[in-house]
Parts: structure tokens; C-alpha cells; sequence
């Protein structure tokens, strides 16, 4: 089986992983949302030190590399969505040309990867998170404010469309042989009865892990509360009926670089350390 730190506990503290910041793009808007670029010491999805150009990425990876040689995977985890973002394809089929052993993931809120799929396979991804935080449309009103469709979608349309892709996405993603793994973020007294659900419909589509994070309360919910270490711990009991739960996420920045189960370092820093 292919080691990846973020789909297998074993492998957390021993495998390397670097995130490629060359997708500052979104295609949809969720509630929780505030990207930092340019970001030095905040540690979270969403921030970078700077977004870099895709052809910058074999000499950023060639970095990395000297600084951590542990280092097996490369990924695109945004600053914004990773297929919303030509840049992220271009960036990792150069990756995949000069270093064929380095595995390749990407995470993404899902609304693209359906179409998106072909491309991925053609680059070499074997891995893919995708974000998912609801299933009802009633909820996922309250996550998400828009959905950029062929038109611009809110409310539970929004909600609707990007749930339908999400599962089409995964199902397909599972169906061609990626390992693919639920993201979703645990929002108390929005989405926490909707966790089972969630649960049930990812795995049933084929998704093979779930990673249920904390909200960090940011956005339009930086006056909403974060869980409980305890609501996390039901919520993961819960939705562990359905689907094995990845406990150990460390919610890291679009630019992480290092072994996550270890200390981890950013791009961003370690250009001037090794330069
Ligand atoms: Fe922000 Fe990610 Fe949601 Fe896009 S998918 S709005 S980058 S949290
Ligand atoms: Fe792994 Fe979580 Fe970091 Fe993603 S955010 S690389 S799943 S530890």
C-alpha cells in the first residue's frame, strides 16, 4: 500500500509531505473562509507565505528536498481550491516528470472534481481530500454563501449542486483507483447532527478515511465557537460507524513542508534557511 502521512497513522511520523502554494483561487465561498496570504506564523489551512508559480515548483520541491529528505509526497492544498486552478496541473505534471518516485495528492471542496478527474489521472494523483461538511441542502445554506456553477448559485441550490458533484467526484475518484479521504469541519449547533450522515454517504460513494477537524472560527464564524475536544470525540465516535476516522490532522497551512506527525515548517521559512 502507498504510504501517504495523512492517510495512514503509521506513516504520520515517518513520511514527508510538501504543499505547493500555486492555487490562491476558489470557486465557491464558505462561511468559515478567510485565506492569508503572505501569512509567516499563522498555522491553518487557507494561509501561505506567498503563492508561488508553477514553474517555480521543481526548484521549490528541489528545496524542500535538501531540508527534508524524508519528504515522498507533494501535494496542492490551495490557498484556495487546488482544481480550481490551472496552475495546479501544470505544476504537477512538471513535478511528476522529473521526480516519477514522488507520490502526488491535492485537496479540494469537490465542486470540480468530476470534471477534473481526467486531468488528474494524467498527472499522476493517487490521493484526494475532499471537503465536505454537509449533505442537506438546510445546512449547507448556512456553510456555504455561493457555488460558482454556469451561473452563480446561493441558498440550498448552492448547497445542492456542490453536494451532488462531491459525491459524483468521489465515487468516480474511488472508482478509477485514487484513495480518496473526507474532510469535513465540525461546526457545533450548524452541522454536528449532520456528521453520521456525512459518514454514511462518503463511504457508501467510496470514500476510504474521514478526517473530522475542529471549526477555527474565522470569516463570518470568527464569533462562533469551536468544539469541545468532547464534541469532536462524539462526532468522530459516530461517524466511525460508517467509515475509519484519520485522528491525528494537524490543519496545515497551504505551503506545509516536513513530516506533519513531527515539527513541521512552511515554504516560506525554509527559502531563506537552505538559500
Ligand atoms: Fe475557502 Fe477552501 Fe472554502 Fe474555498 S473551499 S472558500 S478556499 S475554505
Ligand atoms: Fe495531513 Fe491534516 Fe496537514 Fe492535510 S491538514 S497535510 S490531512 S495533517
Amino acid at each position: 500500500m502507498l504510504r501517504h502521512p495523512c492517510f495512514d497513522h503509521k506513516a504520520h511520523r515517518v513520511v514527508g509531505r510538501l504543499h505547493l502554494p500555486v492555487a490562491p483561487r476558489c470557486n465557491i465561498k464558505c462561511a468559515y473562509c478567510e485565506q492569508g496570504i503572505g501569512c509567516v506564523n499563522e498555522s491553518r489551512p487557507g494561509v501561505a507565505g506567498e503563492v508561488i508559480l508553477p514553474e517555480e515548483a521543481i526548484s521549490y520541491v528541489e528545496r524542500a528536498l535538501s531540508f527534508e529528505p524524508r519528504l515522498e509526497v507533494i501535494g496542492i492544498a490551495g490557498p484556495g481550491d487546488a482544481l480550481a486552478n490551472e496552475e495546479t496541473f501544470v505544476a504537477l505534471k512538471a513535478v511528476k516528470d522529473r521526480f516519477p518516485e514522488l507520490k502526488i495528492c491535492l485537496s479540494t471542496n469537490g465542486l470540480a472534481l468530476p470534471e477534473s478527474l481526467p486531468k488528474m489521472l494524467e498527472v499522476g494523483v493517487e490521493f484526494v481530500s475532499v471537503t465536505v461538511n454537509f449533505i442537506s441542502p438546510e445546512v449547507g445554506a448556512k456553510l456555504v454563501r455561493w457555488v460558482k456553477a454556469q451561473d452563480l448559485l446561493k441558498g440550498e441550490e448552492a448547497a445542492y449542486f456542490l453536494t451532488t458533484k462531491q459525491l459524483e467526484g468521489i465515487t468516480l475518484a474511488a472508482q478509477a483507483g485514487l484513495r480518496v479521504k473526507v474532510n469535513t469541519v465540525l461546526v457545533p449547533e450548524v452541522n454536528e447532527k449532520e456528521i453520521p450522515l456525512i459518514a454514511k454517504e462518503v463511504a457508501q460513494a467510496g470514500a476510504s478515511l474521514m478526517n473530522i477537524i475542529p471549526l477555527i472560527p474565522l470569516g463570518e464564524f470568527s464569533n462562533h465557537r469551536a468544539p469541545t475536544q468532547k464534541e469532536l470525540n462524539r462526532a468522530r465516535a459516530k461517524a466511525a460507524k460508517y467509515i475509519p476516522q484519520f485522528l491525528v490532522c494537524k490543519r496545515c497551512r497551504a505551503d506545509a513542508v516536513g513530516v506533519p506527525g513531527l515539527a513541521d515548517e512552511n515554504l516560506f521559512s525554509i527559502k531563506n534557511a537552505v538559500s
